[in-house]
């Protein structure tokens, strides 16, 4: 039974593969889930689609759950105080301002279908400039390309667009602006975090930009973008039009990366989380003023709590966990990933194997896409164990590579380096991290840090916490530190191996 003066924040976390609501406490515990998976669409190769009704009914029936939980345990509805919301970035949706009718699927951050107009792109003069302003090169990530995908291909978004009724939005837009109850109350918003990764905003104003807008040739008078409010802000999202928590504010919102660096409490300049999802997002830290990489990162919004916006260097590694998922699925040689581990400990080291997972090229800081996934140094000694373990490094590696650009970007080097995501439930991946960077990592046991940071904003907004000193005990206990066991110089001996094999990897499509 909660007493009457406990305080809870909900929080939405709308995934690439699922959606959950989640009630944490004041002190950052998980007190009720609820989480649902929904339909991922791929009509050809390299596409990928969500249904925008499903998304935002998925939340719904997760509110539900999650507040059945909650009222289960003996806590009353009147203690949450405000709702969080995490979102998927990049992924684009269109709909009719009129009717609030969306007008084609949502084109998720994975889909490459507009590849072919990004190189033409990259091609306009004044391409080149595009990073400096808004902190991303051209690529087939950000929302632009998905929209300009869509009002070339599909009639019903050019027609809209030529009425003037297009709206865009992140999937944070689609989600508040339904949630508010839609063309009832049009609630049209979106936070600095999740419009930094559309390529309309310019990074240090956080507001949209007419060169982008132009060099990108959309009328501004025909497509309505979201008004870019704080992350966390007590009005300006809303509240919730139906549910069981009806009436209840939507007071925060950070696209999800940078909620699980606030998750992870990573509020400081020169601290950083490395989440090992499907893929792996590191995010550093870099304080008040944006830099622009020239090591091949990107820069990002991290949050803007009360109008004190601080940045982060970005640096994304295409095949995270899911190499782990690829010895499952394609080679048999475990049955779930949680296996992994024990594997790799049937050897001692990695008898001299490297593995670059590199299935579709690599991102950050390589950014090869002519290279793909490459074993170097097998014999007739090697072992399954060898391969788990190469697998393992290959991501521990990666990471390594992106630190090595972020302390080149920033001029600042980490001393410890915080962890989420799947794969770093495998205690011999994380100690091989730590060994490979020549820092701690710090592994925090619950590590819902996503949706957390998204409390963490809707929190901030309403008083749950008043401001970071008071989040110092939020998430600390049961954390596990993994500290180096090789010297510096083994740890370099090995990473010089793995570079190597990078090279190598090099123009193996050679141009096909
Ligand atoms: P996402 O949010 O991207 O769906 P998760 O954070 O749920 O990803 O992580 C899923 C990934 O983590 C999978 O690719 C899986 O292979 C990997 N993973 C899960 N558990 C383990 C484990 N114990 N050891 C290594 N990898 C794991």
């Amino acid at each position: 039974m909660g007493s009457a003066s406990e305080e809870f924040i909900g929080s939405i976390d709308q995934g690439t593969t699922s959606s959950r609501f989640l009630i944490f406490s004041s002190t950052g515990d998980v007190v009720a889930s609820h989480q649902l998976e929904f339909r991922q669409i791929y009509p050809h190769p390299g596409w990928h689609e969500h249904d925008p009704v499903e998304i935002v009914e998925s939340v719904q029936k997760c509110i539900d759950g999650a507040v059945a939980s909650f009222e289960s345990q003996g806590h009353s509805i009147k203690s949450i105080k405000g709702i969080g919301i995490t979102n998927q970035r990049e992924t684009t949706v269109v709909w009719d301002r009129e009717t609030g009718q969306p007008l084609h699927n949502a084109i998720v951050w994975t889909d490459t279908r507009n590849q072919a107009l990004v190189r033409k792109l990259k091609r306009r003069l004044g391409a080149n400039d595009l990073q400096a302003l808004c902190g991303l090169p051209l690529s087939t990530y950000p929302s632009v390309g998905k929209l300009l995908w869509m009002l070339e291909n599909v009639p019903k978004v050019k027609e809209a667009y030529d009425r003037g009724v297009l709206a865009f939005g992140t999937v944070d837009t689609w989600l508040v602006y339904n949630l508010n109850g839609g063309t009832r109350t049009n609630v049209y918003v979106t936070d600095p975090t999740n419009a930094s990764r559309t390529m309309f905003m310019n990074i240090k104003t956080l507001q949209y930009d007419e060169q982008l807008i132009e060099f990108f040739r959309l009328e501004p008078s025909k497509v309505f973008l979201p008004k870019i409010i704080h992350s966390s802000d007590p009005e300006g999202y809303g509240s919730l039009a139906s549910t069981v928590l009806k009436g209840f504010p939507i007071t925060g919102c950070l696209g999800d990366q940078s909620a699980a660096l606030v998750g992870q409490k990573g509020f400081t300049p020169g601290l950083a989380k490395n989440t090992y999802g499907t893929g792996c997002f590191l995010l550093y830290n870099i304080g008040e003023t944006p830099v622009i990489s020239t090591h091949g990162l990107l820069t990002t919004v991290a949050f803007d709590f009360n109008g004190k916006v601080t940045y982060a260097l970005e640096g994304s590694i295409a095949v995270g966990g899911s190499s782990v998922k690829f010895l499952v699925d394609n080679f048999g040689f475990i049955n779930k990933s949680s296996e992994i581990s024990a594997l790799a400990e049937t050897v001692e080291d990695n008898g001299g194997l490297v593995f670059v997972t590199a299935f579709s090229g690599l991102f950050a800081p390589y950014w090869m896409d002519d290279a793909r996934g490459t074993m170097f140094g097998i014999t007739t000694y090697t072992q399954r164990g060898h391969v788990a373990r190469a697998t393992l490094e290959a991501t521990c590696f990666q990471t390594k590579a992106i630190l090595d650009a972020m302390e080149k970007d920033s001029g600042k080097k980490l001393t410890e380096l915080a962890v989420d995501g799947g794969m770093c439930n495998s205690e011999l991946a994380m100690q091989t991290q730590s060994d490979i960077i020549s820092i701690p990592v710090n592994r925090p046991a619950m590590r819902e840090t996503t949706a957390l940071g998204a409390a963490i904003a809707a929190g901030l907004a309403v008083g749950v916490w008043q401001g970071f000193e008071e989040l110092k005990n939020v998430n600390t206990e049961g954390r596990t530190v993994f500290t180096p066991t090789i010297p510096k110089e083994e740890a370099a001996k090995r990473f010089s191996r793995w570079e190597k094999a990078v090279q190598m990897c090099r123009g193996w499509l050679d141009g096909n």
